[in-house]
């Protein structure tokens, strides 16, 4: 029987929604495994009852609730231990995370502790019951493809996926997962650092590969102070600023906020494209976003392919009146 585990992370005692595509992910490795089993989801911290049966609509059969007062906020040391101790105690196939910040902190340390591979930002996972386990991810900024394998069945690989491949799904079950509520088996004392404060960062400036909603723009927007309108619309929806990679080359935006082949991957759940063509090399890096809107002067341009709305026209003209008219709806 395997049982995959997948780590349900909660922010404010909201469940992550990349859970939900993980969940997914983890019934289809199973399901592919061509084995009987289940799957476990993992939650560390503050979450309400309503939010952990919940989890079994999508598809998780139990959930392992760990919580005390001194779980309110990740903390890397703590948690990888008392995780580990679950590990230890109850044997999962395998754990299944989304890259995240804190995931880049956990999936490390709860390797080492269970003497056991880490595999991040996979892009594909498979197992089968015989011990063969096999993840695929991106090298070399996305040019390369690794398939990396490995023997499960000696200690259960931990492997984060790329928040791209984690799709936005539905609930299609009835049932409500069992929840098991537990108190962490380690106290404070075994951390060796702890976190104390956070600072967050405005939305504007957040890793583009964490942002909920993208505003890019691209060479139709034009260079310096021109761009400053593509920063103007992110602060009135709470968005975050990237770019084409003609954009980055000028130095408006550093290469980090680049999407696309040699730059990043992202999946928002809102993408609005501003003086983009929609080359290959930049669509391959937002194609997995739920919502896009295209805006740009050439009704031909192929970004009006992957849109769900476009506007034909021009951005100097559309962005002041969109922004204008979002500045009075929040007033209102
Ligand atoms: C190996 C390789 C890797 C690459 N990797 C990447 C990558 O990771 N990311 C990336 O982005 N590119 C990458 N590129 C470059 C890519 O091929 C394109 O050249 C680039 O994406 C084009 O950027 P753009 O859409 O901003 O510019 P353009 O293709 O020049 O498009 C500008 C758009 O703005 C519109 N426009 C002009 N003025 C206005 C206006 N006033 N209002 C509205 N619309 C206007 C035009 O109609 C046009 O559609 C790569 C290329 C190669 C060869």
């Amino acid at each position: 029987m395997f049982d995959v585990w997948l780590l349900a992370q909660q922010r404010k005692g909201d469940i992550e929604d990349a859970t939900y595509g993980l969940i997914a992910e983890a019934r289809r490795v199973l399901a592919e495994s061509e084995t009987k089993g289940s799957v476990t989801a993992v939650v560390m911290g503050p979450a309400s009852d309503t939010a952990l049966s919940d989890l079994g609509t999508y598809g998780v059969n139990k959930v392992l609730h760990i919580f005390s007062e001194f779980m309110e906020r990740y903390q890397g040391g703590l948690f990888a231990g008392i995780f580990y101790n679950l590990v230890k105690r109850d044997r999962p196939t395998c754990i299944l995370m989304a890259q995240t910040a804190e995931t880049d902190d956990l999936g490390p340390r709860l390797a080492a502790l269970a003497e056991t591979s880490f595999v991040r930002r996979a892009m594909d996972f498979k197992m089968d019951a015989d011990g063969n386990a096999r993840a695929v991810r991106p090298v070399a900024n996305g040019h390369l493809f690794e398939e990396v394998s490995f023997d499960w069945k000696k200690a259960p690989p931990v492997v984060s996926f790329m928040p791209s491949v984690l799709f936005d799904t539905k609930p299609d079950m009835e049932e409500k997962a069992e929840v098991v509520s537990e108190s962490p088996d380690l106290a404070p004392e075994y951390m060796k650092t702890a976190i104390v404060d956070i600072t967050e960062a405005p939305p504007e400036n957040l890793d583009i590969e964490e942002a909920d909603i993208i505003v890019a723009g691209g060479r139709g927007v034009g260079k310096g102070d021109a761009f400053d309108i593509i920063h103007e619309l992110a602060r009135a929806i709470d968005g975050t600023v990237a770019g084409t990679r003609p954009v980055i080359d000028w130095g408006t935006l550093p290469y980090k906020r680049q999407i696309g082949q040699t730059g990043k991957y992202v999946a928002p759940r809102l993408i609005i494209n501003c003086g983009i063509s929609g080359a290959n090399e930049y669509t391959a890096g937002m194609e997995k976003s739920q919502q896009v809107i295209a805006i740009d002067l050439n009704p031909r341009a192929r970004i009006f392919r992957f849109a769900d709305l476009g506007v034909q026209g021009d951005v100097r003209e559309i962005l002041p009146l969109l922004i204008a008219r979002i500045k009075e709806l929040k007033t209102e």
